[in-house]
């Protein structure tokens, strides 16, 4: 599949993470002005991921809507909330001025009492993503254009009062899923929920992206698929996030980075790499391309620049 559309018309999105002390914070200011200045359609940043809190992540949201022209967009995660909780957190990001969201499950604790046990009301994103359009409904009245999924096919949709629900999706299988289909399936769920649009977990090869987003439409899928490209430039970060996400290891890529004998080669390794995935991404007709920008915007927009995208 190929398209018409030039590169440089492609939406971009970044996402990044609260930083974990003061040093990080300065740093991640410098970084989110960086990102702001190639437009992307909006900056997401992580929930309750790597110890970060529902505070740490309203303080980034709010920096981003009040020092850039950036959309910000919050993940939100539903584990271990009560339906009560879960709607008090919501109306706080909504009073918050945030009307972008990433409605995700999260995942259950590791520790040994709770271990696998999915505390809490909400058991999934589709119902997630129902509470937040609940919760918008009841403070904004509903007209037919604030139907959730009601403007399919845009990103992100300016109506005043409209949220805009995104959600996650697996192209090699959430590591719970067992097949395909169920990954599909919940997909589906979170869509006849009023999803939006849905952003992947990152992957090493376009194919995988295809393959999974040819399935997904015949199913009936009908949001817009945006692949999550992370360049990695170093061979032990490599091996942690093929660790938390469940990916195979890019044997291609793993070599490229454990055979660099210097951090500057490695990081032409891990941007070459991601270049030349989303290259053939928006070859076969990608909606958009969402980088992982673990908090640093040099890499990421060597990756947006090397591949035309502005
Ligand atoms: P769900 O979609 O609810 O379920 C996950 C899987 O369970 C499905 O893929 C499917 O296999 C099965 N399933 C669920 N419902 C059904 C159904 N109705 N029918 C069939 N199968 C079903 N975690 C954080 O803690 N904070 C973050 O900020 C964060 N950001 C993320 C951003 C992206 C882009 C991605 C891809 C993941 C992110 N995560 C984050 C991780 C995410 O919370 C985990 O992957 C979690 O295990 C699943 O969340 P989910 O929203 O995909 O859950």
């Amino acid at each position: 599949m190929t398209t018409g559309v030039r590169a440089n018309d492609i939406p971009v999105s970044f996402e990044v993470y609260p930083p974990r002390d003061l040093a990080a914070a300065g740093s991640l200011v410098t970084t989110i002005k960086e990102l702001a200045t190639v437009n992307p359609q909006f900056i997401s940043v992580t929930f309750g991921a790597g110890g970060s809190n529902r505070r740490s992540s309203l303080d980034v949201l709010r920096f981003i809507k009040e020092h850039t022209h950036v959309e910000a967009l919050a993940h939100l995660t539903c584990v271990g909330n009560s339906h009560a909780e879960a709607a008090a957190i919501v109306r706080e990001f909504l009073e918050a001025g945030i009307t972008s969201f990433l409605a995700l499950r999260g995942d259950a604790p590791t520790d040994e009492e709770h271990v696998g046990e999915f505390m809490g009301d909400i058991k999934s994103a589709s119902e997630l993503v129902q509470l937040i359009a609940n919760v918008q409904s009841e403070r904004v009245p509903w007209t037919e254009s604030h139907a959730p999924g009601s403007d399919r096919g845009r990103i992100l949709d300016p109506t005043p009062g409209r949220v805009t629900i995104a959600v996650a999706a697996f192209p090699n299988g959430h590591p719970e899923s067992g097949s395909t289909r169920r990954d599909i399936d919940s997909l589906l769920a979170k869509q006849a929920a009023g999803a939006d649009f849905a952003i992947t977990q990152l992957f090493f090869h376009a194919d995988d992206y295809f393959r999974f987003v040819d399935k997904a439409c015949e199913a009936g899928v009908e949001i817009p698929i945006i692949p999550g490209i992370m360049p990695i430039t170093s061979h032990s970060r490599l091996m942690r996030v093929v660790e938390l996400s469940g990916e195979r290891e890019p044997s291609e890529l793993s070599i490229a980075l454990q055979v660099e004998p210097d951090a500057v080669g490695r990081a032409r390794v891990g941007v070459d790499y991601a270049t030349a995935l989303v290259d053939k991404l928006v070859a076969g007709g990608a909606p958009a391309i969402h980088l992982y920008a673990f908090n640093r915007h040099d890499t990421v927009l060597d990756v947006v620049r090397g591949a035309g995208l502005r």
